[in-house]
């Protein structure tokens, strides 16, 4: 009867561990995660979005770096 009674206890405890982790990670997440500056952008090669103050002109488009602005935009899908 004492084994059964500590086993219940590990239980409840577990569960309540689990549940207190679950509640706390989602504040935490909320609060590391800082707003955007700006506006985000995609690069016209790869397709990644960044902040705008980050993104490389070329012509005019915005690329997500200096090789991809040389690169240029990526090719339209080839139609079938
Ligand atoms: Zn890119």
């Amino acid at each position: 009867m004492g084994r059964l009674l500590v086993l219940i206890l590990i239980v409840v405890v577990a569960v309540w561990l689990v549940k207190r982790a679950l509640a706390g990670g989602k504040r935490s997440d909320v609060a590391q995660k800082p707003p955007v500056d700006g506006d985000l952008v995609s690069c016209a090669r790869c397709g990644v979005h960044l902040p705008r103050i980050e993104a490389r002109a070329g012509g005019e488009r915005l690329y997500c770096s200096d090789e991809h602005a040389r690169l240029g935009p990526a090719r339209a899908p080839q139609e079938r």
